[in-house]
């Protein structure tokens, strides 16, 4: 018998969702079977964005 490991992070199966160790795993090799070309909504973020954020901040910081 042959050790099976989970084939997206290589941590031992979980049993329900084997060969994968968890949800997690199984979902991002489900879309990698759906398209090579999809995109995941939680991509990295915006640099603008985050730049406005930090402002947000610093000026909190200001009123001291
Ligand atoms: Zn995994």
């Amino acid at each position: 018998m042959k050790k099976i490991a989970c084939p997206i992070c290589g941590k031992p199966p979980s049993d329900t969702h084997k060969p994968f160790c968890g949800q997690g795993c199984r979902d991002r090799d489900l879309l990698q079977w759906l398209g090579e070309g999809y995109r995941i909504p939680a991509g990295p973020a915006d640099p603008e964005a985050e730049n406005d954020a930090q402002t947000g901040l610093d000026t909190a910081d200001n009123d001291d």
